[in-house]
C-alpha cells in the first residue's frame, strides 16, 4: 500500500555539482538524507522520516552520449530504464536489463540496488552492465570514473563498492552502461511439467540445444500460474491448468528462420521423449506480449488477500524444488496465511514468493519471515537475490552474511560516511 511520506524537505538537483553542494552542507550539519529514484524499490530503501531530507534525482535526466563503436550509453542517474531501451533501439543495439518496473525505475536506483530481472541468465545483473560510474560521496567529493572500457585492473574496481549499496555509501549521479547487439529473432514458449527434476534437466537441455541464445527461463508454480491468469487478471492461460510447474522460456538470436526451427525441434523432441508434458510456442508479437505479461505483471497475485509479504530469495537451482516444497508447507500451515504464490528466475536460482495473509499482525509477519528465511542459512542461500535489504530485511542480513562480512561492511560505511547521513538506518540494524 502506498503511504505518503513526510520529510524536512525534498531537493531536486539538476547537476552533479548541485548534488555535491547539497551533500557538503548536509555532511557539515550531520543532516541525514534519503535518495529517491523511481520509487519502485521493494525493500523499503526509500522510507523517510520527518527529520530527513529527500534527494530526488528526477531532474537529472540527460542521455549524454551513445557511442556505437564502444557500444556504450552514458546517462544521468534520473534516466528511466525504458528511456535507455528506446534510445538505443534505432542503433541496432539493446540495453539488456529488463524487468516489470522498467517504465519507472531510474538508472541511479537500478545501480544502487544492483537490479536483475528477466535476462540475468544471459546478460548478468546491473553490476555486469556498468562500465563507468560517477558518484558523490557523503562529504560532497565527486568521484568521476565514467570510463567506457571493459577491462581495467588498475587497482581496486571502486564502482562495485557503490553498485548494490542502496544509497548508503554515495549518491550515483551518472553511469556508463554496456550495450549489446540487438537480436534479430525472438522465440518464447510456455512448457508444462509435474516434476522439478525435469525442469532442471530441461534447462540444461535447452541451454545446450540453443547454443548460447537462451535468454530467459522463468518458472511459475501451479497456484501462481492460476492466480496470474484467473478472472482477477486480464491474461488467459496459454497452457491448460492441471500441471505442477510452468516454464516460460525465451531465446534471442540472429537467424529468425533457423532459430525458430531449432526451438520447435527441441520442444518436439522433448515432448516425444516424455521430458515435457505440454508446450506452446508464441506465433506472433502479440503472443510474446501475452506470454510475458502473464509473468511480468504480478499485480493479480496481490488481489487475493488483504495483506501480503513479498520475498526475493536465492538458492542453488538444484535445491529449489525440494526446499520450496518445505517452505510452502510450513508457510501455509501458519494460522493467518491464506495463499502462497511462487515464481521466479530459476535459472539464476532466484525465487519470488507472494504470501497472502488475513492480518498484518507483527508476530504473524515474523513467523512467515522465519519460515522462508531459516532454511536458506544452511544451504548458502540469500535473503535477497535482487531487491536489496533496505529496512524490511535488515533483521535477516545475518542469515546470508557472516558477522565478519557485516563488520567489514560497517567499517566501509563509517569510513565513507562518518556522520552517517546517507540513508541512515538502512541495511544494518
Ligand atoms: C513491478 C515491479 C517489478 C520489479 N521487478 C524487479 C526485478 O525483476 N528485478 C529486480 O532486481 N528488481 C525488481 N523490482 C524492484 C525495483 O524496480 C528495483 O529495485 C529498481 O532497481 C529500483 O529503482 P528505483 O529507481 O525505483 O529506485 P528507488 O526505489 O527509488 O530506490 C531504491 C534504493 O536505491 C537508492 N537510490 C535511488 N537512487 C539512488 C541514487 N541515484 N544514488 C544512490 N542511491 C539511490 C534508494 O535510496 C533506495 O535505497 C521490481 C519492482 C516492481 C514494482
Amino acid at each position: 500500500m502506498d503511504v505518503p511520506f513526510s520529510a524536512k524537505a525534498v531537493v531536486l538537483p539538476r547537476s552533479t555539482q548541485d548534488v555535491s553542494n547539497i551533500l557538503k552542507i548536509c555532511h557539515d550539519h550531520s543532516q541525514p538524507v534519503v535518495m529517491h529514484g523511481g520509487l519502485t524499490g521493494l525493500a523499503g530503501g526509500t522510507e523517510v522520516s520527518a527529520n530527513e531530507i529527500v534527494i530526488s534525482l528526477e531532474k537529472m535526466k540527460a542521455i549524454e552520449d551513445i557511442d556505437e563503436k564502444s557500444r556504450t550509453i552514458t546517462v544521468e542517474a534520473g534516466v528511466i530504464l525504458e528511456e535507455v531501451h528506446e534510445a538505443v533501439l534505432s542503433k541496432g543495439l539493446i540495453f539488456p536489463l529488463n524487468f516489470g518496473a522498467k517504465g519507472s525505475a531510474q538508472i541511479g536506483g537500478i545501480v544502487s540496488t544492483n537490479a536483475g530481472g528477466l535476462r540475468v541468465f544471459r546478460y548478468g545483473m546491473m553490476r555486469n552492465l556498468v562500465l563507468g560510474l560517477e558518484v558523490v560521496l557523503a562529504d560532497g567529493t565527486i568521484i568521476n570514473s565514467l570510463k567506457k572500457i571493459i577491462k581495467d585492473n588498475s587497482a581496486y574496481d571502486l564502482k562495485h563498492m557503490f553498485i548494490g549499496s542502496e544509497g548508503t555509501l554515495g549518491v550515483v549521479t551518472k553511469a556508463v552502461l554496456r550495450l549489446m547487439e540487438a537480436p534479430r529473432s525472438r522465440n518464447s514458449a510456455f512448457v508444462a511439467f509435474n516434476e522439478y527434476e525435469k525442469v532442471v534437466s530441461f534447462l540444461k537441455y535447452m541451454d545446450k540445444g540453443l547454443a548460447g541464445t537462451l535468454s530467459g527461463f522463468e518458472l511459475i508454480w501451479d497456484k501462481a500460474y492460476e492466480g496470474l491468469s484467473s478472472s482477477k487478471s486480464s491474461v488467459k492461460p496459454p497452457l491448460p491448468y492441471g500441471h505442477q510447474y510452468y516454464v516460460l522460456l525465451e531465446s534471442l538470436g540472429s537467424h529468425p528462420e533457423a532459430d525458430r526451427l531449432a526451438m520447435e525441434q527441441l520442444l518436439s523432441d522433448a515432448l516425444e521423449m516424455g521430458n515435457i508434458l505440454d508446450a506452446v510456442l508464441a506465433q506472433s508479437e502479440s503472443d510474446h506480449r501475452w506470454f510475458w505479461t502473464l509473468r511480468e505483471d504480478v499485480q493479480p497475485l496481490l488481489h487475493y488477500s488483504a495483506y501480503e509479504q513479498l520475498f526475493d530469495i536465492s538458492l542453488p537451482t538444484g535445491l529449489i524444488g525440494k526446499i520450496l516444497d518445505t517452505i510452502e508447507k510450513e508457510v501455509t500451515e501458519i494460522s493467518g496465511v491464506e495463499h502462497c504464490f511462487i515464481f521466479g528466475h530459476i535459472a539464476d536460482g532466484n525465487v519470488h514468493l507472494v504470501i497472502g495473509k488475513n492480518s498484518d499482525d507483527q508476530i504473524l509477519t515474523k513467523m512467515v519471515n522465519e519460515a522462508v528465511y531459516q532454511p536458506l542459512k544452511a544451504i548458502g542461500g540469500s535473503v535477497s537475490a535482487e531487491h536489496g535489504i533496505g529496512v524490511h530485511k535488515k533483521q535477516y542480513l545475518s542469515y546470508s552474511r557472516s558477522l565478519e562480512e557485516i563488520e567489514l561492511m560497517k567499517t566501509l560505511k563509517k569510513t565513507l560516511d562518518p556522520n552517517n547521513i546517507l540513508n541512515p538506518g538502512k541495511i544494518f540494524i
